[in-house]
Protein backbone atom coordinates (compact mmCIF):
# COMPACT_ATOMS: atom_id res chain seq x y z
CA UNK A 1 0.00 0.00 0.00
CA UNK A 2 3.35 2.25 0.72
CA UNK A 3 4.21 1.73 -2.88
CA UNK A 4 0.72 2.78 -4.02
CA UNK A 5 0.15 5.70 -2.29
CA UNK A 6 3.35 7.12 -3.49
CA UNK A 7 3.21 5.50 -7.33
CA UNK A 8 0.32 7.19 -8.01
CA UNK A 9 0.53 10.45 -6.93
CA UNK A 10 -1.76 13.68 -7.08
CA UNK A 11 -4.68 10.97 -7.83
CA UNK A 12 -4.28 9.07 -5.08
CA UNK A 13 -2.90 11.73 -2.52
CA UNK A 14 -6.58 13.49 -3.53
CA UNK A 15 -8.57 10.76 -2.69
CA UNK A 16 -5.85 9.25 0.37
CA UNK A 17 -4.51 6.03 0.70
CA UNK A 18 -5.26 3.11 3.37
CA UNK A 19 -1.71 2.84 4.44
CA UNK A 20 -0.14 0.09 6.40
CA UNK A 21 -0.41 -1.70 9.66
CA UNK A 22 0.19 -0.16 12.68
CA UNK A 23 3.72 1.23 13.39
CA UNK A 24 3.96 2.07 10.11
CA UNK A 25 4.04 5.21 8.09
CA UNK A 26 3.94 6.07 4.18
CA UNK A 27 6.78 7.66 2.57
CA UNK A 28 6.38 11.13 1.59
CA UNK A 29 5.80 12.02 -2.22
CA UNK A 30 8.87 11.90 -4.47
CA UNK A 31 8.61 15.93 -5.20
CA UNK A 32 8.18 16.80 -1.57
CA UNK A 33 10.89 18.60 0.84
CA UNK A 34 12.28 18.63 3.48
CA UNK A 35 11.56 15.21 3.81
CA UNK A 36 11.98 14.29 7.43
CA UNK A 37 13.05 10.95 8.60
CA UNK A 38 9.91 8.90 10.43
CA UNK A 39 10.25 6.57 13.00
CA UNK A 40 6.70 5.41 14.75
CA UNK A 41 6.09 3.56 17.92
CA UNK A 42 5.04 0.04 16.76
CA UNK A 43 1.34 0.59 18.53
CA UNK A 44 0.79 3.62 16.55
CA UNK A 45 -1.96 3.36 13.99
CA UNK A 46 0.10 3.78 10.94
CA UNK A 47 0.41 7.47 8.88
CA UNK A 48 -1.41 6.80 5.72
CA UNK A 49 -0.68 10.10 3.89
CA UNK A 50 2.33 12.80 4.59
CA UNK A 51 2.44 16.27 4.46
CA UNK A 52 3.32 17.90 1.15
CA UNK A 53 3.59 21.83 0.67
CA UNK A 54 1.49 23.74 -2.10
CA UNK A 55 3.29 23.33 -5.33
CA UNK A 56 4.45 26.97 -6.81
CA UNK A 57 2.19 26.64 -9.99
CA UNK A 58 -0.56 26.26 -7.04
CA UNK A 59 -0.98 22.79 -7.98
CA UNK A 60 -2.79 20.59 -4.41
CA UNK A 61 -0.79 20.45 -1.39
CA UNK A 62 -1.54 17.67 1.79
CA UNK A 63 -1.47 20.01 4.83
CA UNK A 64 -0.91 17.72 7.15
CA UNK A 65 -1.17 14.20 8.14
CA UNK A 66 -3.22 11.52 7.54
CA UNK A 67 -3.89 8.87 10.53
CA UNK A 68 -5.98 5.43 9.42
CA UNK A 69 -8.27 3.68 12.22
CA UNK A 70 -11.13 2.39 12.44
CA UNK A 71 -14.19 4.21 13.13
CA UNK A 72 -14.39 5.11 16.55
CA UNK A 73 -10.87 5.11 17.73
CA UNK A 74 -10.46 7.74 19.79
CA UNK A 75 -8.60 11.17 18.76
CA UNK A 76 -7.12 12.91 21.32
CA UNK A 77 -5.59 16.80 21.95
CA UNK A 78 -2.15 16.52 20.51
CA UNK A 79 -1.30 19.09 23.59
CA UNK A 80 -3.45 21.06 26.02
CA UNK A 81 -4.90 24.02 25.15
CA UNK A 82 -8.64 25.47 24.31
CA UNK A 83 -10.99 24.74 21.63
CA UNK A 84 -11.39 27.43 19.35
CA UNK A 85 -13.80 25.34 16.78
CA UNK A 86 -16.08 22.22 17.03
CA UNK A 87 -18.75 21.90 14.24
CA UNK A 88 -19.82 19.99 10.99
CA UNK A 89 -18.81 21.49 7.55
CA UNK A 90 -19.95 19.21 4.18
CA UNK A 91 -15.96 19.14 3.09
CA UNK A 92 -14.13 18.10 5.73
CA UNK A 93 -16.80 16.80 8.06
CA UNK A 94 -17.11 17.18 12.08
CA UNK A 95 -13.69 18.98 12.71
CA UNK A 96 -12.42 20.94 15.84
CA UNK A 97 -9.75 23.46 15.98
CA UNK A 98 -7.23 23.44 19.48
CA UNK A 99 -5.44 26.57 20.18
CA UNK A 100 -2.12 25.73 22.32
CA UNK A 101 -1.16 29.23 23.19
CA UNK A 102 2.20 30.76 22.12
CA UNK A 103 5.59 28.96 21.58
CA UNK A 104 8.50 30.35 23.16
CA UNK A 105 8.76 32.80 20.05
CA UNK A 106 5.71 34.32 20.88
CA UNK A 107 3.63 32.81 17.71
CA UNK A 108 0.14 30.76 18.50
CA UNK A 109 0.19 27.28 17.84
CA UNK A 110 -2.82 25.58 16.62
CA UNK A 111 -3.66 21.63 15.41
CA UNK A 112 -7.03 21.17 13.47
CA UNK A 113 -8.65 17.59 13.61
CA UNK A 114 -10.84 16.48 10.44
CA UNK A 115 -13.52 14.29 9.12
CA UNK A 116 -14.68 13.22 12.78
CA UNK A 117 -17.06 10.49 13.78
CA UNK A 118 -18.05 12.15 16.95
CA UNK A 119 -16.96 15.25 18.10
CA UNK A 120 -16.91 15.48 22.50
CA UNK A 121 -16.06 18.89 22.95
CA UNK A 122 -17.80 22.52 22.47
CA UNK A 123 -15.68 25.76 22.00
CA UNK A 124 -14.23 27.50 24.94
CA UNK A 125 -13.82 23.73 26.54
CA UNK A 126 -10.19 23.75 28.26
CA UNK A 127 -8.24 20.32 27.64
CA UNK A 128 -5.30 18.61 28.31
CA UNK A 129 -2.76 16.80 26.16
CA UNK A 130 -4.13 13.22 25.53
CA UNK A 131 -7.58 14.02 26.32
CA UNK A 132 -10.13 12.51 24.30
CA UNK A 133 -11.75 15.56 22.01
CA UNK A 134 -13.38 12.82 19.48
CA UNK A 135 -13.97 9.68 17.53
CA UNK A 136 -12.28 8.94 14.20
CA UNK A 137 -14.33 8.91 11.20
CA UNK A 138 -15.28 9.44 7.51
CA UNK A 139 -17.36 12.71 7.36
CA UNK A 140 -17.34 15.37 5.10
CA UNK A 141 -16.70 15.17 1.31
CA UNK A 142 -13.02 14.40 1.52
CA UNK A 143 -13.26 11.92 3.52
CA UNK A 144 -13.43 7.84 1.28
CA UNK A 145 -12.03 6.13 4.40
CA UNK A 146 -12.06 6.05 7.85
CA UNK A 147 -9.00 8.49 9.03
CA UNK A 148 -8.18 11.33 10.97
CA UNK A 149 -6.51 14.60 9.15
CA UNK A 150 -4.82 16.25 11.33
CA UNK A 151 -2.90 19.99 10.23
CA UNK A 152 -0.67 22.01 12.53
CA UNK A 153 -0.62 25.46 11.99
CA UNK A 154 2.02 28.35 13.65
CA UNK A 155 1.64 32.38 13.30
CA UNK A 156 3.39 33.52 10.66
CA UNK A 157 4.91 35.97 12.95
CA UNK A 158 4.57 36.63 16.65
CA UNK A 159 1.51 39.38 17.45
CA UNK A 160 -0.18 38.95 13.46
CA UNK A 161 -3.45 38.92 15.37
CA UNK A 162 -4.60 35.73 14.04
CA UNK A 163 -8.46 35.32 14.99
CA UNK A 164 -9.29 31.80 16.80
CA UNK A 165 -11.40 29.16 15.54
CA UNK A 166 -12.51 28.96 11.99
CA UNK A 167 -10.31 32.09 10.75
CA UNK A 168 -7.28 30.07 11.19
CA UNK A 169 -5.88 30.69 7.70
CA UNK A 170 -5.10 33.86 7.74
CA UNK A 171 -1.81 34.89 8.88
CA UNK A 172 -1.03 31.45 10.28
CA UNK A 173 1.81 28.67 8.28
CA UNK A 174 0.69 25.08 8.56
CA UNK A 175 3.76 23.06 9.38
CA UNK A 176 4.70 19.29 8.35
CA UNK A 177 3.35 17.88 12.11
CA UNK A 178 6.12 15.62 11.40
CA UNK A 179 8.57 18.59 12.82
CA UNK A 180 7.19 19.11 16.13
CA UNK A 181 7.07 15.92 18.19
CA UNK A 182 7.30 16.09 21.63
CA UNK A 183 10.43 13.45 21.15
CA UNK A 184 11.87 15.53 18.46
CA UNK A 185 11.09 16.06 14.84
CA UNK A 186 10.68 12.56 12.82
CA UNK A 187 10.04 10.68 16.14
CA UNK A 188 6.38 10.08 16.73
CA UNK A 189 4.85 9.87 20.20
CA UNK A 190 1.89 8.20 21.77
CA UNK A 191 0.35 10.02 24.38
CA UNK A 192 1.68 8.33 27.41
CA UNK A 193 1.21 10.88 30.25
CA UNK A 194 4.44 12.74 29.58
CA UNK A 195 4.57 16.69 29.73
CA UNK A 196 6.01 18.92 27.26
CA UNK A 197 5.89 22.91 25.76
CA UNK A 198 2.96 23.42 24.30
CA UNK A 199 3.88 23.77 21.10
CA UNK A 200 5.45 20.06 20.34
CA UNK A 201 2.38 17.58 20.27
CA UNK A 202 1.82 13.79 21.01
CA UNK A 203 -0.05 11.06 18.50
CA UNK A 204 -3.24 12.95 18.10
CA UNK A 205 -5.10 9.25 17.38
CA UNK A 206 -5.03 6.50 20.32
CA UNK A 207 -2.09 3.94 20.28
CA UNK A 208 -3.11 0.49 20.75
CA UNK A 209 -2.01 -1.13 24.53
CA UNK A 210 1.66 -2.72 24.88
ZN1 LIG B 1 -5.56 14.43 4.84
Amino acid sequence: MRRLCSAFGIAVTLSGCMGGGYGTAVAYLPHVTPKISVTMPSNAPPISQQFMPLTRNGGPGHMGLDVAAATGTPVLAAAPGRVSSSRFEPVYGNRIVVEHGLDATGRKVQTLYFHLDSRAVAVGARVARGQQIGTLGETGLLSSFPHLHFEYHREESPGARVQAGDNWWQGMVQEDPNRNWVGGPGRVACYTGQRAARDKITYPVACARR
